[in-house]
């Protein structure tokens, strides 16, 4: 007789393990963009505004719709923590979760940075990727994910037994936002949300499914582009990971600026149309 706790693997179990994984989402759906009129608006276009994101700091930045936003490496290798909202609606940010879901657990060109609900529309196209060569490596680590959170207080404290960091993203992202809009620091915290987190290598244990990171392989010059489909304000925290090789929330890392520069093109790009916001009715069928 079996015990009730017994959850020894039934006699199918192997035929159950090979049944094949099915796509959670077919992107066939969604156009992919054609990246040739993003590659050719670059041409002749003008530099409007550069922010230097200090390191262990965060700096937010505006970016208009139809315009061009850079994030570069300087000094040295160091991963930065990237939310986005729409610059006339914080309710709008960026939706990580659903851009896992429809594009894979780490970005590069040619992905989009979805909006919240009940938004959901393109918020950035990833337009240029100085790693796309790096892939995944034997460890199954690639670089710019959206699977991590954001480095935080409230997880150092937890797992430190009481330690209390100040210079994590979380921190950083709220003190930013704070300032940019003179929120209080409280009301800017809610703000703040699941990051793109740009130049970092992560992935999951094989073993035991544990998420993980390494070092970088992001080095001065490299750089991560997009395109603002939306007027955006963006955030973004040079990491106190540094390049995320040991460790984060302290400062032992070695830690380096980011450099944000944000381009306007003489056109848009040819064919690019603003997105509207999702189409979906909110009735929930009552
Ligand atoms: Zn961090």
């Amino acid at each position: 007789m079996k015990l009730i706790h017994d959850h020894s693997a039934p006699d199918d179990a192997a035929r159950r393990r090979a049944v094949p994984p099915v796509i959670c989402y077919p992107v066939e759906g969604l156009a992919r963009p054609d990246m040739a009129p993003f590659r050719a608006a670059r041409a002749g276009w003008t530099k409007v505004a550069e922010v230097l994101v200090p390191a262990r700091k965060a700096r937010c930045f505006a970016v208009g719709a139809g315009q061009f936003f850079r994030i570069t490496s300087v000094e040295g290798p160091q991963v930065g923590d990237l939310n986005l909202w729409s610059a006339v609606d914080l309710r709008e940010r960026f939706y990580s979760g659903k851009t896992r879901a429809l594009h894979g657990t780490h970005l590069s060109t040619g992905d989009r940075m979805w909006s919240s609900f009940p938004f959901l529309r393109p918020m950035a196209l990833i337009t240029d990727d100085a790693l796309d060569w790096y892939g995944f490596d034997d460890f199954g680590g690639a670089v710019h994910d959206v699977i991590g959170t954001r480095c935080d207080p409230y997880t150092h404290n937890l797992l430190s037994g009481g330690g209390q960091y100040h210079h994590c993203c979380h921190s950083n992202l709220t003190c930013a936002l704070a300032d940019w809009t003179g929120l209080p620091l409280r009301e800017a915290e809610g703000h703040v949300h699941y990051v793109l987190n740009v130049f970092m290598c992560t992935g999951f244990t094989r073993d035991t499914g544990q998420y993980f990171m390494k070092a970088s392989p992001v080095r001065p010059g490299d750089y991560l582009e997009f395109f603002a489909e939306i007027d955006l304000v963006g955030g973004l925290s040079a990491c106190p990971g540094g390049d995320c090789s040991a460790e984060h929330s302290s400062d032992a890392a070695r830690c380096h600026p980011l450099l944000v520069e944000v381009f306007e093109p003489v056109a848009p790009p040819s064919g690019w149309v603003a997105p509207v916001v999702n189409g979906y009715d909110r009735s929930h069928g009552r």
